[in-house]
């Protein structure tokens, strides 16, 4: 998979992740990342947004990138990861996300068909 390159379409941060979906807000406020935020967006895409579609299928971008002022009005944490583009709340839209999921993603391990039936017993990954 080509990552953050790109490509013809500029709106696209990744394959399957774009720019609008990762900073649309219904706040009203303007807002736009800075260049430190696309980074860490693009990052965020390739690093575990895609490997988590990847198992999962499809997901929806509920939250990404927040301004300060975005994240204030809305109520979100102080100092929240959103505001620094390296947090996106995502619901996913063929099937439920377990733990398991999230762990396959994040180590870098893809699960067989055979696996996610057998939750838990670690035979059933190959390693990507
Ligand atoms: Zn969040």
């Amino acid at each position: 998979m080509r990552c953050g390159a790109g490509g013809v379409a500029a709106v696209k941060l990744t394959e399957h992740f774009n720019r609008s979906e990762m900073t649309t807000t219904q706040s009203g406020i303007e807002n736009r990342p800075t260049l430190d935020a696309w980074i860490n967006m693009t990052r965020l895409c390739c690093d575990v947004l895609e490997p988590l579609r990847a198992i999962v299928g499809a997901l929806r971008v509920n939250s990404g990138y927040r301004s300060p002022e975005v994240n204030t009005a809305i109520g979100g944490a102080n100092n929240s990861a959103h505001t620094y583009g390296r947090a996106a709340d995502v619901v996913p839209l063929a099937r439920d996300i377990s733990a398991l999921d999230v762990m396959a993603a994040l180590d870098g391990f893809r699960l067989t068909r055979r696996s996610l039936n057998t939750a838990g017993d670690r035979r059933g990954y190959t390693s990507k």
